[in-house]
Parts: structure tokens; sequence; C-alpha cells
């Protein structure tokens, strides 16, 4: 699960959508937004799950730090992504040997220090000022061996992958009365 904090409105719409559609595809459960209220983030990228398949959750949740000790509290484990952490490829190791659900936190254009202290690790791709979207991409990547595999259910449409020009291919959705829709 990936929790994107400090969202604001218009400002960050992209690069919350972004974060939203890196966490979908490299296969989390779902990511969770606070800061601002955005209807259109959400809506956004419940869009593309209905259309390109899931399961993947997502929702508002003005009070993240309360989330976020529920989550430690349910067992889970919680990584802060900063530049200021320890080094991703030190600790990697360590993260996929804990069986423990996971939450990362993604910051915003100012992080909270609570972040920091409720964080199990804190850790950075790269010591460097990075995209907080490349920056997850990464860590969902190092963390699961088949990220670039994850499997959508209940797609409306997939590509099949050409060596040039665009195929699409539209996935026949039964409906209740039987007939069937692209
Ligand atoms: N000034 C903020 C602070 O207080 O740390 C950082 C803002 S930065 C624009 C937004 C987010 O990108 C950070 O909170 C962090 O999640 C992510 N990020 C930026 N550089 C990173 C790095 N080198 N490694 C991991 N995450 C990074």
């Amino acid at each position: 699960m990936v929790l994107r904090i400090g969202h604001r409105h218009y400002r960050d719409h992209r690069i919350s959508t972004h974060c939203g559609l890196v966490a979908r595809v490299l296969g989390a459960s779902g990511i969770i937004y606070s800061g601002e209220k955005d209807e259109a983030l959400l809506g956004s990228i419940e869009k593309i799950t209905a259309r390109w398949g899931g399961p993947f959750g997502c929702r508002y949740d003005p009070a993240w730090k309360k989330f976020v000790k529920k989550w430690k509290a349910d067992g889970g484990k919680v990584i802060h992504l900063t530049m200021y952490g320890l080094r991703v490829q030190d600790k990697i190791e360590e993260i996929k040997n804990d069986s423990s659900d996971l939450l990362i936190i993604v910051g915003g254009e100012k992080v909270p220090w609570d972040a920091y202290e409720l964080a199990d690790w804190n850790i950075a791709v790269t010591n460097q000022p990075h995209s907080e979207i490349a920056a997850l991409a990464i860590i969902l990547e190092k963390i699961n061996d088949s990220a670039l595999e994850t499997v959508f259910d209940g797609a409306r449409i997939r590509i099949e992958p050409c060596k040039k020009g665009k195929k699409y291919i539209g996935i026949k959705m039964p409906r209740k009365n039987g007939d069937a829709i692209l």
C-alpha cells in the first residue's frame, strides 16, 4: 500500500496521479491520498483501474497519522521515502526478508517530522533530491521481483506488444442480460 501525504489540489494533481499510476502498475494494492481533498484525482485513478484492471484501491484520508498508527498496530511496517534516509541498496534485503504488510509513504512539498518518526525505515533512493514518482517506482520494483509481471483482473482493454505500431485488444465483458460489450 502507498500513502501519498501533503497533496495540494491543482499544483500536485499530475504528480499525485502519477504516484497512483506507478503504484498500480508495479503491484501495490492501492494508494491513499492525504492533504487537500481532490475528487478529480481519485476519479482519474478509478477510471484507469476500471478500464485497465485491478484490483487497486484508491481513497482519500485526511487523518494520515492515525492511519499509519493503525497500520502499525495491525502488524504492518512503514517505509518513508526521503533523500535523508538510509540507502535503499543497503536496506532492501532486510525489507524483503520482513513478511509484514508494507506501507510506503511518499511526501509532498513539506514533510512533517512524524513521518520520519513513525517509519520503520527511512529510505533514500540516492541521497539526492529526486522525483517522488521515480523513487516510488524504483523501490516498488526492488521490493517485488515480479513487479513488472503484475497481472490485472477485470480489464476492458489491453495492449498486444508489437514491434511497431499500436495494437489494442478490447476484452468482452459479459453483461447481466447476457449481451457482451467491449
Ligand atoms: N522538502 C521535502 C522534505 O521535507 O523532505 C522533500 C520534498 S520532495 C519534492 C517530495 C518527496 O519526494 C519526498 O517527501 C520523498 O518522498 C520523495 N523523494 C525526494 N527525493 C528522494 C530521494 N532521494 N529518495 C527517496 N525519496 C525521495
